[in-house]
């Protein structure tokens, strides 16, 4: 028996993975084991490759393997690809006819993800790595470490394609460059345990079930494309929210980082607005709302009936992602709704059916430039308006006074404050300042939570 293979990466203090070999890996930084979380010390001489050692003699089982685990984790995550071989269906089809010949030898096909997870349960099962891939929805990655075979028999989660990836000998691997090659470009050391196709039907058919036993019978002659992608859509959504259910909030933010595109400190504006009842999501306001603006907002077709939704589907959202605490029965619909209407007074959202609160997208952020935003509880009477527009010298025509009371019957009129001055400073013949000022005066528009990112974004967590 050959002696424990060389510790090769070590967390730092910050929970970050480094390599014995990586030049910045100083001698007097703290280092610690992935396996007993004891100090470890870098050693490096002319006749081996730099690696970590525990600094005090210790028991510590799998410590070279743990650590390539939790590095290849690290590796996976960050580079939000993997070379795959070309999944071959498990199971043929009934059907398979002729006209496939034998299988293209291919050099596999890409699969990439913006958002993944590690050390996660899908359908009870725990996943090394669980990435969102756009082509597959859910790819489960298993890694297999020599030396640590897992006992007992392999779990496999339900519904989702499972690939297994064969890391190399743990004496083999020097450093990043060496997990990187067989984590993300290497085919051969890969295989399907679970097919794409065959995940597919199996989320088609427990579905199916589901549905049977519902007793809904569907109509029997819908068309094919539509069997096959609701429930598998379906599926595959509520596998998202049960994996991000899971995360820490750290890992959360991490997540909605990439769903936004922008670190933390560059979420726009309306992901940090002061709502009541804000904390009944549990997380800090600013993690619900980035979820809410890049689940229904930011990737939306404005205008477009295809973007509606309603208040309960927003709720539906963050109730399936966040452990909701409300302090009264309709605590989380009424801070949802408020958010809802914050959005709408930025002019981002407008209504498509007040009564049924079903919203439409309108724009996809506010304006930069946008200082003042509708006031949520906007009410305009004539002779308040017939008050102000004298005040401020304001000559407004009859027949537009009921076109300005009627804008605000049912709230604050649709769009942007900016967009409403333009058109009545033109319609009305008055400077846009004058027709801010009457909004003003009127308190029909606020400013704009001034919203630097500032010491409180540090305190986060
Ligand atoms: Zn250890």
């Amino acid at each position: 028996m050959p002696h424990a293979a060389h510790i090769a990466f070590a967390k730092d203090v910050a929970g970050n993975i480094a390599a014995a070999s990586a030049f910045f890996v100083s001698q007097r930084s703290e280092y610690f084991c992935v396996a007993c979380d004891k100090p470890l010390q870098r050693v490096s001489g002319a006749r081996q490759y730099p690696h970590f050692v525990h600094a005090l003699k210790t028991r510590c089982r799998h410590s070279a393997q743990q650590a390539m685990r939790v590095a290849a984790q690290h590796v996976l995550a960050d580079a939000r690809f993997m070379r795959a071989p070309a999944p071959a269906r498990l199971s043929a089809p009934p059907d398979a006819s002729s006209q496939n010949g034998p299988a293209p030898r291919s050099t596999g096909l890409l699969v990439n993800w913006a958002v993944s997870a590690r050390d996660v349960t899908v359908t009870n099962v725990p996943v090394d790595f669980l990435a969102s891939d756009s082509q597959f929805g859910q790819v489960a990655v298993r890694l297999v470490v020599p030396g640590m075979e897992a006992g007992g028999t392999l779990q496999l989660p339900k519904d989702i394609p499972v690939l297994q990836v064969m890391l190399p000998l743990p004496e083999e691997v020097h450093g990043f460059a060496d997990l990187r090659q067989a984590l993300l470009h290497d085919v051969a050391n890969k295989s399907w345990l679970v097919a794409p196709q065959d995940a597919l039907d199996a989320a088609v058919e427990s579905s199916d079930r589901e549905e049977a036993a519902a007793g809904t019978a569907a109509e029997t002659d819908a068309p094919a494309m539509g069997e096959q992608e609701r429930p598998w859509h379906r599926a595959m959504s509520f596998a998202d929210s049960a994996v991000y259910r899971q995360l820490a909030p750290a890992q959360k933010l991490e997540a909605l980082e990439r769903l936004m595109g922008e670190p933390c400190a560059k979420w726009p504006a309306e992901a940090d607005i002061d709502v009541d009842n804000e904390e009944v999501f549990g997380v800090d306001r600013r993690l619900w709302q980035a979820d809410l603006l890049a689940r229904f907002v930011l990737h939306a077709t404005p205008r477009s009936s295809v973007s509606d939704f309603s208040a309960d589907e927003a709720l539906d959202w963050l109730e399936r992602r966040y452990i909701a605490a409300p302090a009264f029965p309709g605590a989380a619909l009424y801070a949802t709704k408020t958010y809802l209407s914050a959005l709408m007074a930025r002019g981002i959202l407008g209504y498509r059916d007040s009564r049924n609160a079903v919203y439409t997208v309108l724009r996809l952020h506010t304006d930069a430039r946008e200082s003042l935003v509708w006031s949520i509880r906007a009410n305009l009477s004539a002779s308040q308006l017939r008050t102000l527009a004298s005040q401020l010298d304001l000559h407004i025509p009859v027949s537009m006074v009921q076109a300005i009371l009627d804008s605000f019957d049912d709230g604050h009129p649709v769009g942007t404050v900016s967009e409403f001055v333009t058109t009545i400073s033109r319609l009305v013949h008055a400077t846009p300042k004058q027709v801010v000022a009457l909004l003003m005066d009127a308190h029909l528009v606020v400013e704009a939570d001034s919203n630097a990112a500032d010491a409180s974004q540090q305190s986060l967590f």
